[in-house]
């Protein structure tokens, strides 16, 4: 077997635990997900059951005991149903285990309790599968998202009966997963026996090949049939899966056909999307399709407020002004400015005031310029254990183009240069070959969760 193959089953073998840890990051600190989460290592995923192995006894414990809520809400999420297990390797295990069986059998096993799943829904304030801060009530609404917010209450009070589908479509950060999440909420509220699926495409894409890799790809469909509400985030992420696109399609028609709801968010139009099989964009234009632009300032200055009030900020008006106009669009930047803003009036016990805020913040936009090319090479000549001279050489040995091609991607994600530009700076190579590797690395981190976890780790270091 070449090495590329293996290289690959081993990507499929820690995928399972590679979206988990993907979604820990939106949750946990990243000091705590690089000390406490990237050391475990997924050891199987066979019956319900996900097993991870930690370094050692102490470790496992610290994580079940400090993280374990979170963790058997992330594998909950991403695989319902699934319960999860922490088991120590065995010393001179290393970081494999080719068949789990020597390591296991040397083993201590606990998993975490698994919740009743009927009663604790009965009982829970909020739906398992949905995140607790995007409600209704939590989302400020104005001109810019007034259609998009009046359709997802619609659809909430009278699911399969007014708008099917729903696609909710705009840029990054602008609200369309706060408003999915509150559809599902009110949908709970109104009525528990309802059965919610909110997920995002991509994770429905990972469920679906696992599915087939094990053959439980049946009781996949069945899963999905079963549900009144299915909410799928981000559905521009199914561009070019041609497979999933076709399983997709025939739970789409076999829900619509019985009336029950489906919501999709994109961040594109149906029309606008590549790759995206002619009668699933038909599909998607059935119901209504309702965008959402960017706030105003208004909007923004609302929004700040009330994303300050969860973190006992109070901002004086003309602090919320300045963040209301600063350049961007994406609420997910101004959270970030306010979690920036909280930390410094803390450490430093000054008050909120205009001119502490821009002081505070002009050294967060200094960290924010953009990173250099050479910088780029250098870090992921690091990362790789590479010489930064070997990626802009023209050597073709393997173990170099891929470095190679990350640290093009990254300086065209992560600069204003254009391919032509790129190619001098990495050796005077012509455009086609940077957008040849930018090409590659974007299908790799398509196919392969964990190497887009890597990238997107590598990314934000450079930010
Ligand atoms: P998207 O899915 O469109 O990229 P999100 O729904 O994840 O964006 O929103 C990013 C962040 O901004 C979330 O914390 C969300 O609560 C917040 N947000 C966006 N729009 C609003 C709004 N109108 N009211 C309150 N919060 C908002
Ligand atoms: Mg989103």
């Amino acid at each position: 077997m070449d090495f590329d193959v293996l290289h690959e089953l081993q990507d499929i073998r820690q995928g399972h635990w590679a979206a988990v840890t993907g979604l820990l990051l939106e949750r946990l600190n990243p000091q705590t997900v690089a000390l406490w989460i990237r050391p475990l290592q997924e050891l199987s995923f066979a019956d319900g059951v996900l097993t991870v192995t930690a370094p050692d006894a102490y470790h496992r414990k610290w994580v079940l005991e400090k993280y374990g809520p979170e963790l058997t809400q992330a594998v909950e999420h991403v695989w319902p149903g699934t319960r999860f297990e922490i088991v120590v390797r065995t010393p001179g295990g290393g970081g494999e285990a080719p068949d789990g069986s020597a390591v296991q059998s040397a083993l201590e096993t606990e998993s975490i309790p698994e919740p009743a799943p009927a009663q604790a829904l009965a009982r829970a304030q909020y739906h398992p599968n949905l995140d607790p801060r995007y409600t209704f009530e939590s989302f400020v609404v104005g001109s810019s998202n007034q259609v998009a917010h009046a359709s997802a209450i619609a659809v909430a009070q009278n699911p399969g009966r007014t708008f099917n589908p729903l696609f909710i479509a705009g840029g990054a950060g602008l609200g369309k997963t706060h408003l999915l999440n509150a559809i599902g909420h009110a949908v709970f509220r109104a009525d528990r026996r309802k059965s919610i699926q909110c997920i995002p495409a991509e994770r429905f894409m990972n469920e679906f090949v696992s599915a087939i890799q094990q053959g439980t790809s049946i009781a996949f469909k069945e899963k999905y049939r079963r549900v009144d509400v299915l909410l799928i985030d981000d559905v521009h992420t199914l561009a070019g899966r041609e497979a999933t696109q076709e399983e997709f399609f025939h739970i789409f028609n076999s829900l619509h056909d019985s009336g029950r709801q489906i919501v999709l968010t994109s961040d594109k139009y149906p029309k606008d999307m590549p790759n995206l099989e002619e009668r699933l964009r038909s599909r998607f234009e059935w119901g209504l399709i309702a965008d959402i632009q960017p706030p105003d300032l208004e909007t923004k200055m609302a929004i700040i407020g009330r994303k300050a009030e969860p973190l006992g900020l109070t901002l004086p008006e003309a602090v919320r002004i300045f963040l209301a106009s600063l350049p961007t669009a994406n609420v997910r930047d101004l959270e970030g400015y306010l979690q920036r803003i909280r930390a410094y009036s803390e450490f430093q016990g000054k008050p909120v005031t205009l001119e502490n805020v821009q002081e505070w913040l002009a050294i967060h936009m200094g960290q924010a310029r953009e990173a250099s090319c050479e910088e780029i090479i250098k870090k992921v000549a690091d990362y790789y254990n590479v010489r930064p001279v070997d990626l802009k050489s023209s050597s073709r040995k393997a173990s170099l183009t891929q470095p190679r091609h990350v640290a093009m991607y990254l300086t065209r994600e992560l600069t204003s240069l254009s391919f032509p530009d790129i190619g001098q700076r990495f050796g005077g190579k012509n455009h086609a070959t940077v957008m040849h590797g930018c090409d590659n690395v974007r299908n790799r981190m398509h196919a392969d969760p964990q190497f887009a976890a890597v990238l997107n780790a590598l990314k934000r270091s450079l930010r």
